[in-house]
């Protein structure tokens, strides 16, 4: 590079920016995360290196121990970590210490914004990094060198919008991290806070972390030890570490499995969810080590993508440590490892499902649209899946099983009757269930976009089909209902809407596919449902909010026969003079507006709508 000689000044990412404002604003009730923060990024970076001169021994440092050394000049009122992990080179530098990379940034500093009053809640849970050095910094400066690389580079920046960076000289690869402590932060000068702070949050670290001669920390994989000498605390340090994370785990799996292929996993269920659960890519974030020896944290096949709300690690002694990253995706014990875990971790949320259901719900209320997905991707476990699966039902206010529900079948019910829909809260109020409701059948209510995609592949549980309740008829007459209801008389009154039905149908046309008498209804005059063969109303829906369908079919009008609207233009249809009656026309439209508007949607032609209204309202007046 010619400019190699020259300090070139950038400007942060404006994310960076926003997010080094709010850091130096939002009173952080423990500012000393920061060094938590750096020691976890210098553990990976001897990480990253140990990994790297597996396949490039030219990058081996000899016999120089990998660590993490602190230092403190109470004079120049600097504190500095160091290591000599990997190192970056200039474009490394553009590339992490003036951008965001980190996926679901926008959501979160959208959420920040939307949600003022809780900022520090939200930035705990996020993580700000790197960046964190600047609540007690005034200046940041970075001296490093990449492994195998010749140059070294000096970053420098008062987190206040720029940084500059010019060639630095540095003997060995690793990088040094040296804040000048603000004033108001010169608690972080002093030995004794530091090292406390370094016990508190990063004892688990593998590599040692020194002061002076002194190590802090044990220094071993936290996952060697047996799990009984392992506190609740450590555990969770070492899942913040790991996972990025400043969650209490909802759920610490600890196992060291011996068999087929030997491995041990330490693997942590969040108690929030992620930012990036829904990220397109659908990533696994638990890391791979072998022999304890970090291999990488996005190894595919490892976790299946159902369960990749698991964060901490895996690591295997039987898998070959001079593989690339690509081969290991391919070796059989990788394969069989992760039957294991995944057999593992879904008999320990059976367990919890069964010990803790209150608890369970609130896992459930994170993840269970994610476990969904494996009820399509993991045939051979189905079964399993299904049975950790939880339901919000018309019957129960508690979340209920597929079992719990069969067992509560009235007589003659050979259905599972299921509505789904965007909006949990909306799906409770539509006129479909009104039917199940009067005969205290029932229903359980879907609002997870994956509900639509399972059902296509679950179509039964315990030899009952999943039914929906907004498609094909309503085969209420089969169960027994509870309290005595006229059914007799239903047909009586569906020979009364004849006239009306048909009527209905000339008027509307094409718009809809048929004009019929309704079992479902028993308060509202009229809903719209989705023929027998034809695909379910809320699947059309999400399909056309993603654009993978233009038009969709129409639809079947239900009209309650028992409705004093329907019962009163039913008369008029059997009149001599129904021909001429405006207002039959108009209802047509309206009934179909009405049913359109109770789902959300808008009436066909607002214009019309309101002129047809005022018509009716005129005369009524
Ligand atoms: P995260 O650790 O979650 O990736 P950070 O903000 O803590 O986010 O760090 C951003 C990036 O900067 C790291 O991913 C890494 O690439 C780089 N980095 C930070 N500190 C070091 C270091 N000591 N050695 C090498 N790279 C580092
Ligand atoms: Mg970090």
């Amino acid at each position: 590079m010619s400019d190699d000689n020259k300090k070139t000044t950038f400007s942060f990412q404006t994310e960076v920016g926003q997010l080094l404002d709010i850091v130096a604003s939002s009173l952080y009730s423990n500012r000393e995360v920061f060094l938590r923060e750096l020691v976890s990024n210098a553990s990976d970076a001897c990480d990253k290196l140990r990994y790297a001169a597996l396949t490039d021994t030219a990058l081996s440092q000899g016999s120089e121990e990998m660590a993490i050394t602190l230092e403190i000049d109470s004079k120049a009122k600097t504190l500095s970590v160091a290591d000599n992990g990997i190192g970056m080179n200039h474009e490394d530098l553009l590339a992490t210490l003036g951008t965001i990379a980190k996926s679901g940034t926008g959501a979160f500093l959208e959420a920040l914004k939307a949600e003022e009053k809780d900022q520090v809640g939200l930035i705990g849970q996020f993580g700000v990094g790197f960046y964190s050095a600047f609540m007690v910094a005034e200046r940041v400066d970075v001296l490093t060198r990449k492994a195998g690389e010749a140059e070294s580079w000096f970053w420098s920046s008062d987190g206040k919008g720029e940084f500059t960076i010019e060639p630095g000289n540095r003997e060995t690869c690793g990088t040094t991290v040296l804040l000048k402590i603000k004033k108001d932060a010169r608690e972080f000068l002093e030995e004794i806070r530091v090292k406390h702070i370094i016990r508190t949050y990063s004892d688990h670290i593998s590599f040692p972390v020194k002061l002076g001669d002194e190590s802090l920390n044990s220094a071993a994989a936290i996952w060697v030890r047996p799990s009984k000498e392992i506190t609740r605390e450590q555990y969770t340090e070492f899942y913040h570490h790991t996972a990025h994370a400043f969650d209490e785990p909802w759920h610490v799996m600890h196992n060291q499995v011996e068999g087929a292929v030997n491995h041990t996993t330490l693997l942590f269920v969040p108690s929030t969810a992620p930012f990036d659960l829904f990220d397109a890519e659908r990533k696994s974030h638990v890391k791979l080590y072998v022999n304890r020896v970090f291999i990488s944290d996005t190894t595919k096949d490892l976790i299946p993508t159902y369960l990749r709300f698991l964060r901490g690690i895996v690591d295997s002694q039987d898998l070959s440590l001079n593989v690339s990253r690509e081969m290991l995706q391919t070796d059989p014990m990788l394969a069989k490892i992760k039957t294991s875990i995944t057999k593992k971790v879904l008999s320990e949320l059976k367990k919890k499902a069964g010990k803790t259901p209150e608890d369970y719900a609130a896992f459930w209320g994170n993840f269970g649209a994610v476990l969904k997905e494996g009820l399509v991707e993991d045939p051979a476990l189905r079964d399993r899946i299904l049975e950790i699966c939880r339901f919000a039902s018309t019957e129960n206010s508690a979340l209920t099983t597929l079992s719990d529900y069969v067992s509560r079948c009235k007589d003659g019910q050979d259905a599972i009757y299921y509505i789904a829909g965007e909006d949990a809260a909306k799906i409770q109020q539509s006129p479909h269930l009104e039917g199940f409701r009067a005969k205290g059948v029932e229903v359980l209510l879907l609002s997870d976009q994956v509900d639509e995609f399972w059902l296509q592949h679950v179509t039964e549980f315990e030899d009952k089909p999943f039914k929906s309740i907004t498609r094909g008829a309503a085969d209420l007459d089969k169960i027994e209902s509870e309290t005595e209801t006229d059914d007799d008389k239903d047909e009586a009154d569906s020979a009364g809407l004849t006239a009306l039905i048909a009527s209905i149908k000339l008027e509307l046309g094409d718009t809809v596919k048929d004009v019929r008498s309704s079992k479902r209804l028993t308060e509202s005059p009229v809903c719209l449902i989705a023929d027998e063969g034809d695909m379910d109303v809320n699947l059309e829906r999400l399909l056309k909010k993603h654009g993978q369908l233009q038009q969709g079919m129409p639809r079947v009008l239900e009209l309650n026969p028992n409705h004093q609207i329907i019962m009163k233009l039913a008369e008029r249809a059997n009149s001599d003079d129904a021909k001429s009656d405006d207002l039959l026309t108009d209802a047509a439209h309206l009934l179909l507006d009405q049913a359109r508007i109770v789902e959300g949607e808008d009436p066909l032609e607002p214009v019309e709508f309101v002129r047809r209204m005022g018509s009716v309202m005129a005369r009524a007046l």
